[in-house]
């Protein structure tokens, strides 16, 4: 069966392996044929509404209804955005006025909220949907009318104005990097994911999309595991979990609390990572307790459908050195660009551009950012050829490996979670008695630290942002000072403040 859109792997895992467990959350699990068919009530209702191409905002706690949602969607021809339901209503404000869903889905336990930030946008319940009778032949229609270029979803990340930025994807970028994690990774109908990833992170996209591909099974960890390491190793070995890819921080969690190897998991086979950087140090931890399993530290901006470069683990590496992001996946290019936008030379640093398939077509209902980070390919000159410019600095090592090296602006990674630290700064700024502020980040603590000035306590200022900022956004450390520090272009002069850190 050719693949063309999503759907299509859905349909064909649901012929196949109908009543096998697709997903599974800790309240129920759900076969094939029932994610399509709840799915396709989905569709249907959106249909009728002459909902077409538009974005579904989904608006549920992490279960398996999000991932039906998110069929249903597709199935329909539109495009879906999952919103945390434990996201502060302004940010959800925010994120509402860039994409002006045509449609809100939650449940009654989040009906009440929905309606806060919903405006005119109809709020539909789940359960009610899933009263209505599917129109089988309705939705085979309007697949005709879907292209593998429309929109598929939209995530959104964090962005230094303060205002988060909606990445899209398509259905064809979403199929080309599906394709390669099957081939890379050997995928198949026997494959058990144990899903960390919040839905609303693109790593999540890898788990996704290999289960209804090929028949696989996802079962969704309880967030809750994560601090209760016997808890976390006896649901894999229940579930008899055979790959995992998590977020660096979860393993380094699990290695710090000396729990990896302390309990056995024998069916794991495969340890996949991206996000972050994966300190070899914690990674050697979970080496020595499952020698036996594929180790590979995956690299990629959700703007380029999650990864574009792979390093599957093929050597030792002592505790101090850095592991590399490897190669790009197929069908992809990564060109590593100096200041001058030439090509780097041997060893030298740049930043890490990319070409191909997996490119999102820049941030939804945002021309501006769009532009300044999806650029004309500065080594082409003869037709339009678009890179994304990741932002990230890199390097080849001695073996013709990628080496990553850092962030070239104020972006970081905290917990997994990928911040703009202006974003903080523009919700402190906002506080009533603040007069300048700063945020850093405290690598070597995992910390971020807030320095500012003004008539305010740290505490007022923290408890206010609680309504602006995801709570992994809120700084670890507060710092008041008399005076800022400033540099001679009269910036503040976060060099000086890194001192203090
Ligand atoms: P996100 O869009 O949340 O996936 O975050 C993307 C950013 O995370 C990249 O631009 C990198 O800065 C960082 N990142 C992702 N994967 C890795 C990795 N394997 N090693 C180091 N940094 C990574």
């Amino acid at each position: 069966m050719s693949i063309r859109l999503v759907t299509d792997y859905l349909d064909a895992s649901a012929e196949k392996y109908p009543e096998k467990i697709a997903f599974a959350d800790e309240n129920r699990e759900i076969s094939f044929s029932q994610v399509k068919s709840e799915a396709l009530k989905i569709a249907t209702k959106l249909i009728n509404d002459s909902v077409f191409k538009k974005p579904v905002v989904i608006y549920l706690d992490k279960s398996v209804e999000v991932l039906v949602s998110f069929m249903g969607a597709a199935y329909s021809g539109n495009f879906y955005t999952p919103i945390d339901t434990g996201m502060p209503s302004s940010r959800i404000e925010k994120i509402m006025e860039t994409l002006c869903p045509a449609v809100i889905i939650t449940d009654e336990a989040h009906r009440n909220a929905a309606s806060e930030f919903s405006g005119n946008t109809p709020v539909i319940l789940y359960s009610d949907i899933q009263k209505l009778t599917a129109d089988e032949a309705l939705v085979e229609q309007a697949k005709t009318k879907i292209l593998d270029t429309d929109i598929l979803y939209v995530l959104f990340t964090s962005g230094s104005t303060g205002t988060p930025k909606g990445v899209i994807i398509s259905q064809k970028a979403c199929i080309d990097y599906a394709e390669w994690v099957t081939k890379t990774f050997d995928i198949s109908s026997s494959t058990i994911f144990g899903e960390q990833a919040p839905f609303y992170f693109d790593n999540s996209i890898l788990d996704i999309y290999q289960t209804l591909k090929n028949g696989a099974t996802l079962y969704i960890i309880p967030q809750k595991f994560f601090m209760l390491p016997k808890q976390l190793f006896e649901f894999l070995a229940e579930k008899k979990v055979n790959t995992i890819f998590w977020v660096p921080s979860a393993l380094c969690i699990m290695a710090n609390l000396k729990a990896v190897g302390k309990f056995p998991v024998p069916t794991l086979k495969k340890v996949l990572f991206c996000g972050e950087v994966m300190p070899n140090k914690q990674l050697n931890v979970w080496r020595k307790a499952f020698p036996d399993c594929l180790y590979a530290n995956l690299y990629g901006p959700t703007e380029i459908t999650d990864v574009c470069a792979y390093y599957i683990v093929d050597r030792e590496f002592s505790d101090d050195e850095s592991l590399p992001i490897g190669f790009a996946c197929e069908n992809t290019e990564i060109i590593v660009l100096n200041d001058k936008n030439e090509r780097v030379q041997k060893d030298e640093k740049g930043e890490l551009c990319v070409r191909g398939t997996c490119l999102s077509y820049g941030y939804y209902n945002n021309p501006e950012k769009t532009q300044a980070a999806f650029v004309q390919n500065p080594l082409n000159s003869k037709y339009p050829e678009i890179i994304y410019r990741t932002g990230d600095i890199v390097h080849y090592n001695e073996r013709g490996e990628l080496m990553y090296d850092c962030r070239k602006d104020f972006q970081i990674k905290h917990m997994g979670h990928r911040i703009e630290l202006g974003e903080i700064e523009t919700a402190v700024s906002a506080v009533e008695g603040v007069e300048q502020n700063c945020c850093l980040y405290d690598t070597e603590h995992s910390k971020i630290v807030m320095f500012f000035t003004g008539s305010v306590e740290a505490q007022q200022i923290i408890d206010s942002i609680k309504n602006a900022v995801p709570e992994y956004m809120i700084p670890n450390k507060k710092i008041k000072l008399d005076k800022m520090p400033i540099n001679l272009n009269g910036k503040i002069d976060r060099v000086e403040l890194k001192k203090m850190l």
